[in-house]
């Protein structure tokens, strides 16, 4: 048996590989020079552009690019009318921003358990968390799988809840058949370097609904309006304008966007090549005893952002800190996605409890993310799984 590198042996690979990364080519430097040459650097045509491609992409009827995807969460938190006394149903299992944004608006999120083999947000959880306080859902696309749509419209139908999908792992992504980003009430993306496509920093919320649109474009630049219609005090000074609540600045600037809309164009190629990856990367582990390949959901057409490794501590004589830290060691540097989100000292002090969602909290115990990204190549997938398999091989124990 090969010798682990964390034990002195060779490294499977003489580089490290990340868990993620960006692809910039010669068409994303030229849109953005191109902008910077020409355009209007916020607030110009490129924005306009990007939403319209946004619409194409995702199938609706509206999209407002703003900052970043945590922006994005909290004007749909804020559109969706959170507030005070409130609850909303979150994810356990996601990043920290899903549930931040309930608390931006004052009101209480409460956490859901996910389901035990595809790590998505359980509709059976939901469904024993609601009270009369239960306003809405925070449903997280989880790795980019499509959550279980049909089973949470139902929820929200009988008990008159706010649908806010986190498709920031998600773009790209079917339901089915139907886009993500025109099922939700409102669905938000995040624009991030590590996410499928990036403007640097960025985010976007899309959503059918005309309300809830002009209400997003008011509380991105401010709370400010230029239409009449929803001013307090109409006139017909060309100048005037009117803040009628109260917004952030969580605009995109146009140089953001001509990078966005170039991106976009190549999301196609992202997909499928993600979709390469995610097939070799089960087909190597489905037979392997140690290991455990996330389940997906037959209506879901996914183009995968994560690829979870998640170990089966039933015959491996390791934790996953000893097998995360032997990855490292081979060169493969992995990341965990994600606490519990109640995990998080913050949320600790607010209250919660450890125990709340028992499948979440042994998800997080067994997993680890492995490289997953455009510009990977056959070489080092092999590289990926070649030393995933070493060390199996080596804490591997027999049932
Ligand atoms: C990245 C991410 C966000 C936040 O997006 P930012 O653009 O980094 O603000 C929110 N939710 C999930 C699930 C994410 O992965």
């Amino acid at each position: 048996m090969d010798k682990l590198a964390i034990y002195g042996g060779t490294p499977v690979r003489k580089t490290p590989i990340a868990y993620g990364k960006q692809y910039i080519d010669e068409d994303d430097v030229a849109a953005v020079a191109e902008t910077l040459r020409n355009g209007d650097l916020t607030g110009g045509p490129r924005i306009t552009e990007l939403e319209r491609k946004l619409c194409e992409v995702t199938g609706a009827k509206y999209a407002v690019a703003v900052s970043n995807g945590t922006a994005a969460l909290h004007l749909a938190a804020m559109a969706a009318g959170f507030g005070e006394g409130d609850q909303v149903i979150v994810s356990a299992i996601t990043f920290a921003a899903s549930a931040n944004c309930v608390l931006y608006c004052g009101a209480r999120p409460v956490f859901a358990d996910i389901r035990e083999e595809t790590y998505n947000i359980d509709p059976a959880s939901i469904e024993k968390l609601i009270t009369p306080h239960t306003k809405g859902i925070v449903a997280v696309d989880f790795t980019g799988q499509s959550v279980e749509h049909d089973a949470i419209a139902a929820v929200c139908e009988k008990h008159d809840l706010i649908l806010i999908e986190d498709a920031a792992h998600a773009i790209g992504t079917k339901y089915k058949g139907r886009s993500v980003g025109s099922i939700a009430d409102m669905t938000c993306f995040s624009f991030h370097p590590v996410k499928t496509v990036t403007s640097g920093e960025g985010g976007a919320v899309t959503t059918n609904d005309e309300g809830l649109y002009r209400r997003l474009v008011r509380l991105r630049t401010h709370g400010i309006t230029r239409c009449r219609e929803e001013m307090v005090h109409p006139t017909d000074d060309r100048w005037y304008n009117e803040q009628v609540e109260l917004g952030y600045n969580y605009r995109l600037t146009d140089i953001q966007a001509a990078l966005l809309i170039s991106q976009l164009n190549k999301l196609p190629a992202f997909a499928a090549r993600r979709r390469q990856i995610v097939e070799m990367y089960d087909a190597a582990f489905a037979q392997m005893p140690e290991l455990v390949v996330q389940k997906e959901i037959p209506e879901s057409d996914t183009t995968r952002h994560l690829y979870i490794l998640r170990l089966n501590p039933e015959r491996l004589t390791c934790d996953r800190k000893q097998f995360f830290d032997a990855l490292w060691a081979e060169n493969i540097h992995s990341q965990v996605h994600y606490l519990p989100v109640y995990w998080h000292s913050f949320y600790e002090k607010l209250g919660y409890e450890k125990g709340l969602c028992p499948n979440a909290e042994k998800y997080y115990q067994e997993v680890m993310s492995l490289p997953l990204y455009y510009t990977l190549t056959d070489e080092d997938v092999a590289d990926v799984i070649r030393a995933v398999k070493k060390i199996a091989a080596h804490y591997g124990k027999q049932a």
